[in-house]
């Protein structure tokens, strides 16, 4: 399941509690190591330093963690300046997406036919409506202007709620 994460979890790797202390963590990594390679029992430190990602190691079998790892969990988690940072990274949550960049969120989309016209000029039948309108759920309107729709707006915010919806509308010609 690796990849998912950014980084392993040396904590799980070792078999350790997070509030370990160094003791247990070197406690935890000797057995894993002694588990891998029984026949190095007398200087597991000297396999310190591989370099990671090598898949030469041969476990017999799958309960026992990739020895790299294993060493690269106990040099982390020993080392307090880089443990407290796996720490850092370790409580934020990876899953978090961040704040989404594409612009408001739109509630509805509405047809440009349900909003109100407004003619400035109430006097000339022939005149276009230089405003629409609609009353949002919270009281308020959202305006769109002619302005607006020849400009090809067509997401408004209500300026009581702060909600935005989508206006349908063709191609406004002159
Ligand atoms: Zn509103």
């Amino acid at each position: 399941m690796r990849g998912a994460i950014p980084q392993p979890d040396y904590y799980a790797i070792l078999g350790v509690q997070p509030d370990a202390a160094d003791a247990e963590i070197t406690r935890a990594w000797r057995r894993l190591v002694l588990a891998a390679h029984p026949d190095k029992r007398d200087s597991p430190a000297s396999r310190e330093g591989t370099p990671g990602g090598s898949t030469s190691t041969t476990l017999n079998g799958d309960s026992v963690p990739d020895i790299v790892l294993v060493n690269e969990a106990r040099a982390v988690l020993s080392d307090p300046t880089r443990r407290a940072a796996f720490d850092a990274e370790r409580a934020r949550p990876y899953s978090a997406q961040p704040p989404a960049p594409s612009g408001p969120r739109i509630r509805e989309y509405v047809s440009l036919e349900t909003f109100t016209p407004h003619v400035e000029d109430e006097s000339n039948p022939d005149a276009e409506p230089h405003q629409y309108t609609l009353e949002c759920r919270c009281g308020q309107e959202y305006v769109i202007t002619l302005e607006e729709l020849e400009a090809g707006v067509d997401v408004i915010g209500c300026p009581g709620c702060g909600e935005y919806i989508g206006v349908e509308y063709e191609e406004v010609d002159e």
